[in-house]
């Protein structure tokens, strides 16, 4: 029989859901919960990590079962009883991944991305990095560790992914009484705020009472800010995903001194030299063709998000069944997609020669397939021609860009 890869099932589902939390939105005449460059970004850096998700995952899973055949310390059984602590104990470690995340600069360089989202609806539950999940197999290793049998582990994981995804809206209100057990969208609202004194709060992903517990727990008061306290003023995927890396690095080239050095690794991200950022900025994102034009034409982002995901959905249904070439080449289609998305909406001056780069990657994997390797450069020569007999690039910029000038 065939193994059906439920995991295929999760894109429909979410588009789903942010289809009605869109539509819902509108009715509440609250169009303000979308914005479309940050739904866009959000969304793009789900499909990244999803995509390379099915490449990693299986280590993932065989790291857990290796740490619990060789070193577990209980034999814990499976029953109902141990199903109830295992949920206490997947939120407990859980509490301190997210908390160091918040604390630790090099575990913040992966977490921030979650946070630079200024909007707060699904779109910004899909914000995690492949970088994050890797910070969180190491902390989930404990489990297994402690005796819990990997395939509980596993089963929490998705159960805690599910969970934190309908946390993220602003459509449903306080619901104080439940606040007293289980996180409520409100409640990890207030941890996705700016504001003062909603700051390093709310680290829990299910149950409210590790962050009682440990002095973090902030109910709404005030309507929060979303955001960061330093909202980063783009949304190129490569440099959303890098920047704090950078950030660290340069704060360590500057630190004199063993201590301070390791500070700028593990040190609190409050002590981050906030000039920093903008020197890089300065060094790394200056290719801007015209900072002050915006895309009239939404209809080609859009389109190219909705074929990564349903490339991304048919790819994790069939993955396990095909060849390695094209598990490279369907990587390297979407990634580039997703940095071409990015670079539309920042109008950068290379997103012509991206679009260049991803015509000569699908025709050369057909070439491939099709073992006529050897002609590869046929397309590029026909491609450069046809830029200098039609003058492709003017075309591109005016019928696909639709530019205007943003006020
Ligand atoms: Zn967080
Ligand atoms: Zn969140």
């Amino acid at each position: 029989m065939e193994h059906i890869n439920f995991l295929a099932f999760a894109m429909p589902a979410f588009f789903l859901f942010l289809f009605l939390e869109y539509k819902l939105a509108e009715r509440k005449k609250r169009p303000e919960i979308f914005n479309y460059e940050s739904s866009v970004s959000n969304i793009s850096i789900g499909i990244a990590e999803r995509l390379i998700n099915l490449f990693i995952a299986a280590s993932f899973y065989q790291l857990y079962y290796f740490i619990y055949n060789n070193y577990r310390i209980f034999d814990i059984p499976s029953t109902i009883f141990v199903w109830f602590a295992l949920i206490l104990a997947t939120d407990f470690v859980w509490y301190w991944y997210h908390r160091l995340g918040h604390e630790v600069n090099f575990f913040w360089a992966a977490h921030i991305v979650h946070h630079h989202s200024e909007e707060f609806n699904f779109t910004a539950a899909a914000r995690i990095t492949t970088f994050q999940a890797i910070v969180r197999t190491g902390f989930w290793c404990i489990l297994p560790l402690i005796g819990f049998h990997p395939s509980m582990v596993i089963t929490m994981l998705i159960v805690h992914g599910a969970y934190s995804f309908f946390t993220h809206t602003q459509l449903i209100g306080r619901i104080k009484w439940l606040e007293y057990v289980f996180v409520t969208p409100s409640v990890h609202g207030v941890h996705h705020a700016s504001d003062e004194k909603y700051l390093d709060k709310n680290y829990g992903d299910m149950f409210t009472f590790w962050d009682r517990l440990f002095g973090t727990f902030q109910e709404e008061e005030e309507k929060p800010k979303y955001g960061l306290t330093h909202p980063l003023k783009s949304y190129s995927f490569l440099w959303q995903h890098f920047h704090y890396y950078f950030e660290i690095y340069e704060l360590m080239k500057r630190s004199q001194g063993f201590k301070a050095k390791w500070n700028a690794v593990f040190g609190s991200p409050a002590n981050m030299d906030q000039d920093i950022r903008p020197i890089l900025e300065k060094r790394f994102l200056q290719d801007k063709a015209n900072p002050h034009q915006r895309l009239r034409f939404k209809n080609y982002l859009y389109i190219q998000l909705g074929v990564c995901t349903l490339f991304l959905t048919v790819f994790t249904y069939y993955f396990e069944y095909l060849n390695a070439t094209d598990k490279v080449f369907v990587l390297f289609f979407i990634l580039i997609t997703l940095v071409n998305c990015g670079a539309l909406l920042e109008q950068r001056k290379w997103i012509y020669y991206m679009e260049y780069a991803r015509i000569f990657i699908v025709t050369t994997y057909f070439l491939y397939v099709e073992n006529l390797i050897s002609f590869f450069f046929v397309p590029l020569a026909i491609m450069i021609f046809a830029e200098q007999l039609f003058s492709l690039s003017t075309r591109y910029q005016n019928v696909v860009l639709q530019l205007e000038i943003s006020e």
